[in-house]
């Protein structure tokens, strides 16, 4: 079920990359081999380019209209296709089959959105101050896009920025995830099968830093967008600047989760807990500071430790599982690493902590309480399953932890007060903040971060000026 070898897409073709080398690719749930990927070198980057750019050249010909109608159908393959690619995320990434095969139908709903807005894409008539002078703003395609996805959601990072770039009538070359190829390249071949023409999209795989140190410069690239950590966002931003080429960045958090004590607490500890361990914890959004107001805190931490223990771990492809495994080796260590510098500051291990089993990644959900504030997990994004549970005082105190870190992604609160609400949302510094349940990431909603946690949006109306010029033209007719 599992392909033997997943290939690069350039120009139209799928091929193995022009040297033969290839990259092994293991089951998290085993750290078993599976399958390979294809390598790229230097001469399938170039490839790539002159495909880019030759695609570029159709593609911003076609109507907006003949545009959507070509993601339509891709939108469509990919709904047709869920119970196949599914499992091909499972296997590779490790996330319970329900979870992999609604990350892969939201993709549907994400081409089909942008595709829309890519109609809607309008310019302006702008009144001139002489009569016969008219003044015009066209919305013209920023040109190829250099895209870098990530390995926790295969698909629904690569969707976005294929799904914008296309609909705003650029070509893009897509750096898929190394660890997780297969089922990003099933996203491509949806878009191949709907008849996107020869160049358009391309898929290439290799060494993360080979790849983004060529294209970027490049000058037939002319946008850039990256998912992953902030470290590297910066790296790559600062190389774009260089450059002169537009960003969008969508880089790490660390989101603060607020619960006063007049919140619906059964709903905080269910709706909370489902989304701390949900792909293991390995989310840009993933709640991680849990700040929970004194007088409801003792019943707050019994709630959730009751939900990580009642968690059911096991490999993604069996029925009952509700957590897989850590996507990767690094993953397992990074989290071994939090811990125990956490638990040598001081901290309480209230329940998990360590690796479970022999075989594969998995790693027990854990619980850190008491957590002093220079552990090193009070300020680097875990990026896995460990929540760190903290009591506060009052509002005040709260919005001051929260906006202590120089990230700014997800954040959420729960209260049943409508002006401790509108405080919070107004006060705490982030892109994105979700209150009284978990809202966030629908295609038709802003989805971006702010500070360290990145530049741009990838959701809402917005999202598609980003692969926009805007182009004024003035004419006099007198
Ligand atoms: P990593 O920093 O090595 O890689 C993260 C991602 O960036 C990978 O997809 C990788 O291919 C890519 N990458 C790394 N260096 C690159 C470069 N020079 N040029 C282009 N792409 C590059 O770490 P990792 O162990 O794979 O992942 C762990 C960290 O990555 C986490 O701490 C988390 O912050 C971040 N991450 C974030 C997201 C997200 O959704 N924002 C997704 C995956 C990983």
């Amino acid at each position: 079920m599992y392909p033997q070898l997943t290939e690069l897409f350039i120009a139209g073709e799928w091929r193995a990359s022009a040297d033969g080398r290839r990259i092994a690719v293991l089951n998290p749930a085993t750290a078993e081999p599976i399958g390979e990927v294809a390598h790229a070198g230097r001469a399938d980057l170039d490839a790539a380019l002159t495909a880019a750019e030759q695609g570029f050249a159709v593609w911003r010909r076609k109507s907006p209209y003949d545009r959507a109608n070509v993601m339509r159908k891709a939108a469509a393959l990919m709904r047709e296709r869920a119970d196949t690619i599914a499992p091909i995320m499972t296997m590779e990434q490790g996330k319970p089959l329900a979870e992999a095969r609604g990350e892969t139908l939201l993709a549907g709903d994400l081409i089909e959105w942008f595709a829309e807005q890519g109609r809607r894409s309008f310019g302006q008539v702008i009144p001139g101050r002489a009569e016969g002078v008219y003044q015009l703003t066209f919305k013209e395609p920023v040109g190829p896009v250099a895209a870098f996805t990530p390995w926790n959601f295969p698909i629904n990072q690569a969707v976005r920025k294929i799904s914008l770039a296309l609909a705003a009538g650029c070509s893009i070359i897509v750096k898929g995830p190394e660890e997780t190829p297969a089922s990003c390249a099933a996203l491509i071949r949806a878009f191949a099968d709907a008849g996107v023409p020869a160049g358009v999209v391309n898929l290439v795989f290799g060494v993360p830093a080979e790849i983004s140190e060529y294209l970027i410069p490049h000058p037939v690239i002319r946008k850039v967008s990256f998912t992953g950590s902030t470290a590297v966002g910066k790296q790559l931003a600062a190389l774009a600047g260089q450059h002169m080429k537009r960003i969008t960045m969508e880089l790490g958090g660390h989101a603060p989760a607020i619960v006063f004590e007049d919140a619906d607490l059964d709903r905080a500890v269910s709706i909370l807990s489902a989304n701390k361990f949900r792909n293991a914890g390995q989310v840009c959004v993933s709640p991680t500071r849990f700040l929970i107001q004194e007088k409801v805190y003792d019943r707050f931490v019994e709630g959730f430790v009751a939900a990580a223990k009642a968690l059911k771990l096991g490999d993604g492809m069996e029925k009952d599982t509700r957590m897989g495994p850590l996507a990767h080796a690094r993953r397992v260590q990074a989290m071994e690493g939090f811990v125990q510098d956490a638990a040598q500051k001081g901290a309480r291990v209230v329940t998990g902590g360590e690796r479970v089993g022999n075989k594969g990644y998995f790693f027990a959900p854990t619980i850190l309480t008491d957590v002093p504030m220079e552990a090193r997990i009070m300020n680097e994004e875990p990026f896995g399953p460990v929540a760190i549970i903290r009591p506060f005082r009052d509002a005040e105190e709260a919005v001051a932890e929260a906006n202590r870190l120089p990230y700014g992604l997800a954040s959420y609160a729960y209260t049943s007060s409508a002006r401790t609400a509108a405080m919070i949302g107004e006060r705490v510094e982030a892109g994105m903040m979700s209150i009284n349940h978990h809202g966030l990431a629908l295609p038709e909603v802003p989805f971006g971060g702010i500070k360290d946690s990145g530049f741009g949006s990838e959701g809402g109306t917005d999202a598609i000026d980003a692969y926009f010029n805007t182009k004024f033209v003035t004419h006099a007719t007198r």
